[in-house]
């Protein structure tokens, strides 16, 4: 059978408005097994795979909660659609927004968006406006200009948005036969944790599977107010799609991770970056910054209770493209080696000359 998004595909299991939906034939992404990473992380006996959300249509997984609040947005009369983004959410609701001939602003942190996200944003035909604060700040504004019903709001408090995000937990649950026993993602606004850990339960609680995974939510060092237990008011961290310091489902992230028996924990900015060329050296899977945080999550909390992780099925959520933020690749590495065009200089650059 050809696939039609995941609206079509999870209909019944989903709270959104029964109208023709909005799609750019989201989801149905790989989750593509990385036994090389499993052993360069002496995890023993472990089945390691990702699910590879950067391959959605505008390259990250916002497309899946985007399609059903740009459907619900159309079914209720809406006009236009309004969101703070750190670059994904703005991409995803742009192009959503443009299928479905809605207006559509995006407030983004001045300077703190990677440029295949901000690109994305203006080429979908957006309203990009930057504002000279953090992604909070433009959170805060967008809830108010909303709630003045003029405009609807398309982030991640939008309830349909968590009602489209669930079905990567469903994919997976489809893929394996069962739920995982460790599912490992990146920590910015707490909508995606919520999500998954909403839809295993639904899973579970249909008779689809009998099990449920322990949650593993992964922040960055200098944005990790889950894990201090206070807002952070000046976030700081490469990973620019979590750098978030008062998340919106923060409290409903803590009932995720208490329920399934799982952890938040914060990495480094070393930490991310080190799973992060891991992944593309070592598996050829290329993602921005803050989708390598699952990964460098998972490995330290291996090292530090082994047994909770030996001869598991985990699975961890790469949330966007590497094409993304291509600035993070390009400035950590030195500039390519130049040569005339001919043969013998390249026969010198590579060691093969005499
Ligand atoms: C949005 C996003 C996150 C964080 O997801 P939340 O739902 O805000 O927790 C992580 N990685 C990428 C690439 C994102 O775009």
């Amino acid at each position: 059978m050809s696939w039609s998004g995941i609206i079509a595909a999870y209909r019944p299991l989903l709270d959104v408005a029964a109208i023709e939906p909005i799609t750019l034939l989201e989801g149905n992404t790989p989750l593509i097994p990385l036994p090389r990473l499993a052993r360069a992380l002496n995890l023993e006996g472990v089945d390691l795979r990702a699910k590879y959300e950067g391959l959605n249509p505008t390259g990250s997984f916002k497309d899946r909660g985007m399609t059903a609040a740009i459907t619900q947005a159309v079914a209720d009369g809406a006009k236009s659609v309004i969101c703070a983004s750190t670059g994904n959410t703005a991409a995803s609701a742009a192009a959503y927004a443009a299928r479905a001939e809605l207006k559509c602003v995006v407030l983004i942190p001045q300077g703190k968006v990677a440029a295949g996200k901000l690109a994305g944003a203006i080429a979908y035909g957006a309203q990009v406006i930057a504002i000279q604060g953090s992604f909070d700040d433009g959170l805060r504004m967008v809830r108010e200009i909303s709630a003045t019903g003029k405009i609807m709001l398309v982030n991640s408090i939008n309830p349909y948005r968590i009602e489209g995000q669930k079905t990567s937990a469903f994919e997976i649950c489809d893929a394996l036969g069962s739920a995982p026993d460790w599912l490992c993602l990146p920590v910015g606004n707490a909508g995606n944790i919520t999500a998954y850990w909403r839809g295993f339960k639904q899973y579970h609680a249909i008779g689809k599977v009998t099990n449920r995974p322990r949650m593993l939510g992964v922040q960055a060092a200098g944005s990790a107010p889950l894990v201090l237990g206070h807002a952070v008011d000046k976030p700081e961290t490469i990973a620019t799609a979590i750098r978030i310091g008062r998340p919106a489902r923060g409290e409903e992230a803590l009932m995720a991770k208490d329920e399934s028996n799982g952890h938040i924990l914060a990495v480094t900015d070393n930490e991310i970056l080190e799973a992060w060329k891991m992944l593309a050296e070592i598996e050829g899977v290329w993602v921005e910054p803050a989708s390598a945080a699952g990964v460098a999550g998972l490995r330290k909390a291996a090292q530090q209770h082994p047994a909770d992780f030996t001869g598991k099925r985990i699975v961890c959520i790469l949330t966007g493209h590497g094409l993304k933020d291509p600035d993070a690749v390009i400035q950590r590495a030195p500039a390519p080696v130049e040569i005339p065009a001919e043969l013998h200089a390249l026969e010198d650059a590579i060691g093969v000359s005499g």
